[in-house]
């Protein structure tokens, strides 16, 4: 078993992560470093969280063993890890309830978050209406627009959502704004980061956080490979789908020490790992400093952040976790790309074979599974992690393919899209 200890105690991933903040911001975060060191390995706080994460999450999440998907792949066995039965649809919100229970611990009343997609924001949003926190949801007026219904869902869940018109209106740009709120209101407010990046410790947290997912896998997986094989063993392979990978850290983080099981992670290729249109931030970057730690990023030659593309919102972000960086650099991970129309394909196959609609970031991971599982014998296996399901991305998808969410007569003539010309 590999034996692997990170971050140190400064929060680096070898030379990747640490802490670049403003002065300002320096206290803030020794506070919140301390109450995490203080509750981390707390009974009385773990055992909160997992209450929480049973009865209002719904965990542990099953694993299913896609026969059929397997079947037509005719290669190694295809499992999923059905983070899309959680409640509000994906993983974010296991992440959300451990940072709003610190929150609460701290006397925080206050709690900000950026969004891109709307899927943290949503996750926060219900948190702290839970918790009876006050709920500011930065969003960039161009995501606002593009993803209208979780933008209502935050304001049925009672947060305030803020747009950010600087920039290009997207998520870079929220989480610029966040951070300066967060130096204005740091003594009432907790900022909750979405994803493993940020300065020190919220790549440790976050992914501390999400770890259930791995750990969960860890007994799930032997018992279900036990009904194939005499021998229980663990996956020959884990995927999951890299934005700011949060989800990916979630489930292979436990699985590190594991060296025999291969840790994939999949970038989004957009139009193609060499069109200048996707999100591929660890292929296709190099070593910079973005949003409080270093990382790989994608950058012009004069340090710029370049312009992101992806299908997907939430794998459409210009950097990575830093932990995703040492774990490439080191070896213990792979990073490859999958384009656009390889996500929209595996979406569709998902919907069609095994009755489950997927996110489209999740369809990143399903599509490369498939690929994957042609070149395995069928006595191996594969666990991808579905991150989400599908319901927001119908529209999307509709779009993509010409056709039309809501063709229902009782809609038409209603200004709902789709109706007859009015
Ligand atoms: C936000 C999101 C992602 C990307 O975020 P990570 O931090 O990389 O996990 C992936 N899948 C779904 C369903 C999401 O909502």
């Amino acid at each position: 078993m590999l034996s692997y200890q990170q971050p140190d105690a400064a929060g680096h991933f070898g030379p990747y992560g640490g802490s670049f903040a403003s002065e300002t911001l320096t206290h803030a975060l020794t506070e919140l470093r301390e109450a995490y060191a203080r509750y981390q390995n707390d009974p009385e706080f773990l055992a909160e969280f997992h209450s929480e994460l049973k009865h209002f999450v719904g965990r542990p999440s099953p694993v299913y063993h896609a026969a059929r998907m397997s079947r037509e792949m005719g290669g190694a066995q295809i499992y999923l890890k059905r983070e899309d039965l959680n409640h509000t649809g994906a993983h974010k919100i296991n992440n959300v309830i451990g940072q709003a229970m610190l929150a609460r611990r701290m006397g925080k009343p206050r709690i900000i978050a950026e969004t891109g997609a709307g899927q943290h924001g949503v996750a926060t949003a219900t948190i702290c209406a839970r918790y009876g926190l006050e709920c500011v949801v930065y969003m960039g007026s161009e995501d606002i627009k593009r993803q209208s219904p979780n933008v209502y869902r935050m304001k049925l869940l009672g947060a305030t959502v803020v747009a950010v018109d600087s920039g290009s209106k997207t998520l870079k740009d929220a989480l610029n704004e966040a951070m300066r709120d967060w130096v204005a209101h740091v003594d009432d407010t907790f900022y909750i980061i979405g994803t493993v990046a940020g300065p020190h410790p919220y790549p440790m947290m976050v992914r501390d956080f999400q770890s259930v997912i791995g750990t969960e896998c860890l007994t799930q997986m032997p018992e279900l490979l036990a009904e194939r094989s005499a021998e229980a063993r663990q996956p020959d392979a884990v995927v999951a789908c890299v934005g700011g990978g949060s989800n990916a850290m979630g489930i292979f983080h436990p699985y590190i020490p594991y060296e025999k099981t291969r840790l994939i992670g999949v970038e989004a290729a957009g139009e193609g790992l060499d069109s200048g249109k996707h999100s591929a931030s660890l292929q296709r970057g190099s070593s910079g400093v973005l949003h409080g730690n270093r990382t790989f990023i994608l950058q012009d030659e004069n340090g710029q952040i370049t312009e992101t593309h992806s299908i997907s919102a939430g794998l459409d972000y210009p950097g990575v976790g830093p932990e995703h960086a040492w774990l490439q650099e080191i070896g213990r991970a792979e990073y490859v790309g999958v384009t656009d129309a390889e996500a929209l394909a595996a979406f569709h196959y998902l919907c069609r074979t095994e009755g489950i609609i997927p996110a489209l970031e999740s369809s990143h991971a399903v599509a490369y599974a498939m690929q994957l599982a042609k070149t395995m014998p069928a006595d191996q296996s594969i666990l991808v992690n579905l991150s989400g399901r599908g319901d927001k991305d119908i529209g999307t998808v509709a779009d993509l393919s010409g056709a039309d969410v809501y063709d229902r007569p009782s809609m038409r003539g209603h200004g709902v899209k789709g109706g007859p010309a009015a």
